[in-house]
């Protein structure tokens, strides 16, 4: 737009308000989708961290069944022990071979629950493996989150430079603008999705894309005067294509 020669100053300060306004409305545009991202960012490692929190109950729940049987276990062995001692003193056969009967039980019944707590042991190896995995996962998260983040908060206050320096601008184009113009433009921009002033090309309103009579094309193409355009009433302006 550089080279574009608009020899009626209010239509060339209306081209640069628009191009200055397109940028502001893009910044903040852009700006209102950064708490959202970040939002997406804790969201995330939130949910990262329950996946955490799951996992290390269910390791609890398995240390306190494998605490359970080992509870169960010792009592066994107890009762096995006890069943010894009384075998010494077992007169009769029949009260020998019951005995005997009664301590093959607790043999099976001891041997059941060591492979029980064998089994729970096996688990919680392997649990603890998965967690620390996930520890270390979550860890590395927790840092790529933090710059990200960072990263974020950065874009924010450079977007808030560029929309102070363009506010700055933009003050000073204002200055320079008519009043009727400026309303016009400020109804405009308004009424028709943020576009007030629009590029001719070949012949064809860029805001509304219909082609204009050659008539007004050719005094479009002056830039000498502010001319609507008939169908949308934009503000034309001809960039020499
Ligand atoms: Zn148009």
């Amino acid at each position: 737009m550089d080279q574009v020669v608009i020899l009626n100053r209010q239509l060339e300060l209306l081209t640069k308000l628009q191009t200055i306004d397109l940028k502001i409305d893009q910044l903040e545009e852009k700006k209102k989708q950064i708490p959202n991202e970040l939002n997406k960012l804790s969201g995330g490692l939130e949910a990262f961290a329950k996946q955490l929190e799951a996992l290390r109950r269910r390791i609890d729940e398995i240390n306190k069944l494998r605490r359970k049987k080992e509870g169960e276990l010792e009592l066994e062995r107890g009762i096995q022990k006890k069943a010894q001692e009384k075998l010494r003193e077992v007169k009769t056969n029949k009260e020998y071979s019951a005995m005997l009967k009664e301590m093959e039980l607790h043999k099976g019944k001891i041997s059941a629950l060591e492979d029980e707590i064998l089994n729970y042991m096996v688990m919680l190896d392997e649990e603890n493996e998965k967690l620390k995995g996930k520890e270390r996962e979550f860890q590395e998260e927790q840092a790529t989150t933090l710059k990200e983040k960072e990263k974020k908060q950065a874009q924010i206050a450079q977007i808030d430079g560029l929309l102070l320096e363009k506010a700055k601008a933009r003050d000073e184009i204002i200055a320079g603008l008519e009043e009727r113009p400026y309303q016009s433009y400020v109804r405009l921009r308004e009424g028709r999705n943020g576009i007030a002033v629009a590029n001719v090309i070949k012949g064809i309103c860029q805001g509304c894309y219909m082609m204009l009579p050659p008539q007004t094309f050719n005094e479009v193409k002056k830039n000498n005067q502010i001319i609507n355009c008939g169908h949308c009433n934009r503000i034309l302006f001809w960039a020499n294509s």
